[in-house]
C-alpha cells in the first residue's frame, strides 16, 4: 500500500510503497477515507533525533476516519464496512485517566511505549491502519467522513480546551482566538455554537482573517504589536475572558498573557515554545494559564455530535495521497486555509 512517510531526521516526508498491515488479535484494520494535516506534525519533523521519542520511518496521520477492512479475533461490536473515526491520544486503557476516558492524559503510555497514530505508531496517512484496539472507534453515523476527519483533533482539542473554561464565559464575555487555522477556525465556531461569548479572532494575513469573520468571529484584528491594544480598547479595557493561542509563538503569548481579563484563562494550546511568567500583578488577578493536550474520548464523541447537529463546519481542501508532500509545504507556508485532507485511497 501507499504510505505518507517521515523516514529521516530533518528530511521532507516522503510517499513510499509499504507492505500492507495484518490486522492481529483485539486489533481493528481501516482502508483510510481521509487524514487530516495537523501543523504538530511538522513540529515532530523539525525536533533533533534527541527529542525524538520513537524510531523512524513514521507513517504520519493523527487524524483519520476508514472504513472497518477487517476484524482481529475476539473484536465485537463493529463490523466490515462501518464508517469510523479514530480517537488518537492512546493510552492504555485502565489507569486512573483512562479509565475517564482521559486517554491523552495516561498515566502509563510513556512507560509502556504506547504511542498515538502518527505520532509514533503508523498513523492515517496510508492507505490501511491498524488499530490496536475498538475503544478508539467511534462511530461517524452518517457524517461526510472528509468533513468529519479533522474533528478528530481540529476540532477535539478546542472542544476541551473550551469546555473546562465555560463557566467563565457567561453573558457578556469575551474569548479571543488566536490563529484562526485548522484548530482556530474550529474554535470560532465551537465558541459560537456553545456560548454567547464575543468573539475576537487574531492571525497574520487578511485571508485568514476573512476565513475568521465567515465562520462567525465578531472581530477580527491583524495579530501584530499593536493587538493587545486593540482587543483592550474592543473590550472596553476589561479584556477576555477566555484566551485561546493556537500559535503559541512567544509574540502571540506575550499578547495573550496582555489582553487577558481578571480571573481569565490563558489556554496556551500551540506548541511554539513560547511561555508565559506568571507571578503577582502579571497578567491580571487571579488569571489561570494552562496548556492542555488533545481531549478525551467522550469528548470526541460530542465533538461529532455538533458536527452532525449542524453546529461546525470544517473549511477543508481536499488533496491525493501523492501530494502529501506538496500540502506540507502549503501548511508550513501559512498557504492552507482551514484544514488540508489527504484522501489516501481518493
Ligand atoms: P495551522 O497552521 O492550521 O494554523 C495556525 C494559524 O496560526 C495560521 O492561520 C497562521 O496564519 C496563524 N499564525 C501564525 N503566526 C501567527 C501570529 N504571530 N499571530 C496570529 N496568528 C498566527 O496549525 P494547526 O494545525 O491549527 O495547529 C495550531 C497549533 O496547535 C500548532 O502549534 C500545533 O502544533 C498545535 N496543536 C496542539 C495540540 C494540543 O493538543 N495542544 C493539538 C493540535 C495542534
Ligand atoms: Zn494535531
Ligand atoms: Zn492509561
Amino acid at each position: 500500500m501507499k504510505a505518507v512517510q517521515y523516514r529521516e531526521i530533518g528530511a521532507a516526508p516522503q510517499v513510499v510503497t509499504v507492505p500492507d498491515p495484518e490486522v492481529g488479535p483485539g486489533q481493528v484494520l481501516l482502508r483510510m477515507t481521509a487524514a487530516g494535516v495537523c501543523h504538530s506534525d511538522i513540529a515532530v519533523m523539525s525536533m533533533p533525533a534527541e527529542a525524538l521519542r520513537f524510531p523512524l520511518p513514521l507513517t504520519l496521520g493523527h487524524e483519520g476516519v476508514g472504513a472497518v477492512a477487517a476484524l482481529g479475533a475476539g473484536v465485537s461490536g463493529f463490523a466490515v464496512g462501518d464508517e469510523v473515526a479514530v480517537y488518537g491520544p492512546w493510552g492504555c486503557g485502565s489507569c486512573a485517566k483512562c479509565a475517564q476516558g482521559k486517554e491523552n492524559y495516561c498515566l502509563r503510555a510513556a512507560g509502556l511505549g504506547i504511542f498515538p497514530p502518527g505520532l509514533g505508531a503508523p498513523g492515517a496517512m496510508a492507505q490501511y491502519m491498524i488499530v490496536d484496539d475498538p475503544r478508539h472507534l467511534v462511530p461517524l453515523d452518517g457524517l461526510d467522513p472528509v468533513a468529519a476527519v479533522p474533528l478528530t483533533d481540529a476540532g477535539l482539542t478546542p472542544y476541551h480546551a473550551i469546555k473546562r473554561s465555560l463557566p467563565k464565559l457567561v453573558p457578556g464575555a469575551t474569548a479571543v482566538v488566536i490563529g484562526t487555522g485548522g484548530l482556530g477556525h474550529v474554535a470560532i465556531q465551537l465558541l459560537r455554537a456553545m456560548t454567547t461569548a464575543r468573539v475576537i479572532a487574531l492571525d497574520v494575513t487578511e485571508e485568514k482573517l476573512a476565513l475568521a469573520r465567515a465562520v462567525g468571529a465578531h472581530e477580527a484584528v491583524l495579530s501584530d504589536a499593536r493587538a493587545a491594544a486593540t482587543v483592550r480598547e474592543l473590550t472596553g479595557g476589561v479584556g477576555a475572558e477566555l484566551v485561546l493561542d493556537f500559535v503559541g509563538a512567544p509574540p502571540t503569548v506575550a499578547t495573550a498573557g496582555a489582553v487577558a481579563a481578571v480571573e481569565a484563562d490563558v489556554t496556551l494550546v500551540g506548541i511554539g515554545g513560547g511561555t508565559l511568567p506568571v507571578g503577582f500583578g502579571s497578567p491580571a488577578y487571579e488569571v489561570s494559564v494552562s496548556s492542555p493536550y488533545w481531549g478525551s474520548r467522550s469528548e470526541l464523541s460530542e465533538v461529532l455530535a455538533l458536527a452532525r447537529a449542524g453546529s461546525v463546519a470544517v473549511h477543508v481542501e481536499t488533496y491525493g495521497i501523492d501530494e502529501a508532500p506538496l500540502v506540507y509545504e502549503r501548511l508550513h507556508a501559512g498557504k492552507i486555509n482551514g484544514r488540508a485532507v489527504i484522501l489516501p485511497n481518493g
